[in-house]
């Protein structure tokens, strides 16, 4: 492993296979996964129907490059429109990639409007949008940044969730205002109905096309297929990723017909982008979600993991500052004296993996299909790992 190059914070575990809601390292050790690859893997691991759609087409065919059509793409992406309501959708391989999609379609639209001064890419404070140049101007985080400038020029920032900042950020300058219905990265924040109404009205009122980057939340992680669903506005543009392939590498942009022809034959591409087997395994996933009614599956489980978190925040005031969470996506935000690191290493230790989020939160995204006493197991660890910090009031890990 140490010719792997060193910009990943990796915990000292190898994994060597996946079941359900459950990964096994190398010495045979048994994890509940409760952070799911990110927010990818949302039938869980080994899911049968993904790993036959995977081997047929691996046996059909594999790649073509975007000189032809092949029919995975094509009837993915008519399933992802005829879901959505919006009109195309250009495949690549990320999320980052996905909004570098996203924000050229923006500044290519209002180059063939003729609109010279329309250039800015509008984007929220604690966002998350990738990691590559275009993605990573529009990432509110100047960790993320550092080092790396300049940062390509047009993009700016409005307050998340504050809609008088907004009527006056949203000018005639903006190309595009892209937001995540859910903050992820920064702690998991979701934005309010009201400011994405307000995004719909402005972005209407002056001109610009209003993205929703829905890499983590999107993709059933609320219930719905798409965030924007639930939040009932409907962008010009949708981003997706993570979820998409349930693990296979995929990014996709949707985009409604006011949009659709700014990106002309040329413009834009990629050598890989929805390449057949990450589409196959799309369409698998969107077959298992239909076959077992995910959507409703996952409003019940929402209920019983906000009621177990609830419960430790209030049973762990010392520990925990907050909790916030919608869908099968929350956090536990816990007080600045317990560094994030040192609680997910312990919750690994006790079988449990989770994620870590801005803001020193504890980061949960389990499968979807996480059953109710999937939920409970992660309760218990939880408890037993919080109740020890509580207690103690010192770090729960020495040195
Ligand atoms: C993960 C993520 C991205 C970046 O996706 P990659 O596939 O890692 O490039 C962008 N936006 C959001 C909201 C994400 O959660």
């Amino acid at each position: 492993m140490d010719a792997l190059l060193g910009n990943y914070n990796r915990a000292p575990v190898t994994f060597v296979r996946g079941e359900g809601c459950y990964l096994f390292d190398d010495q045979g050790r048994r994890y509940l996964d409760f952070i799911a690859g990110i927010a990818v893997c949302a039938l869980g691991h080994s899911h049968p129907w993904i790993a036959q759609a995977v081997s047929e087409q691996a046996r059909t065919l594999v790649h073509v490059s975007n000189l032809y059509y092949q029919e995975p793409a094509g009837t993915l992406a008519r399933e992802l429109v005829d879901r959505s309501g919006l009109a195309r959708v250009f495949f690549c391989n990320s999320g980052t990639e996905a909004n570098e999609a996203a924000i050229k379609l923006a500044r290519k639209r209002a180059f063939r409007r003729d609109e010279k001064d329309r250039m800015t890419i509008l984007a929220c404070t604690g966002s998350f949008h990738g990691r590559t140049y275009g993605a990573l101007a529009a990432t509110d985080n100047a960790k993320y940044q550092e080092g790396f400038g300049p940062m390509p020029a047009g993009f700016a920032f409005t307050p998340f969730n504050d809609v008088a900042a907004l009527e006056k950020n949203l000018d005639e300058r903006v190309a595009a205002f892209i937001v995540e219905p859910v903050q992820g990265e920064s702690g998991v924040h979701p934005a309010t109905p009201e400011f994405l109404a307000a995004a719909r009205r402005l972005c209407d009122a002056r001109g610009a096309l209003l993205i929703f980057d829905e890499i983590q939340c999107g993709m059933g992680r609320l219930g719905p297929l798409f965030a924007f669903q639930r939040f009932e506005v409907t962008p010009d543009v949708v981003t997706m990723a993570k979820a998409l392939a349930n693990g296979l590498p995929i990014g996709a942009m949707l985009v409604a017909e006011c949009a659709a022809d700014a990106l002309r034959p040329g413009d834009h591409g990629s050598t890989f982008g929805g390449s057949p087997i990450p589409c196959a395994a799309a369409l698998a996933h969107l077959r298992v979600r239909d076959a077992i009614d995910l959507a409703s599956y996952v409003a019940v489980r929402e209920v019983q993991l906000m009621a177990r978190l609830t419960d430790l925040a209030l049973a762990f005031p010392n520990a925990i500052d907050g909790m916030r969470g919608i869908g099968l996506l929350a956090a536990l935000q816990l007080k600045e004296k317990y560094p994030v690191g040192d609680v997910v290493t312990a919750l690994r230790e006790a079988g449990v993996l989770v994620g870590s989020a801005g803001g020193n939160s504890l980061r949960f995204a389990p499968p979807l299909v996480i059953g109710e006493e999937g939920i409970d197991e992660a309760y218990d660890a939880l408890y037993d790992v919080l109740a020890k910090l509580d207690e103690r009031k010192e770090p729960i890990l020495a040195g």
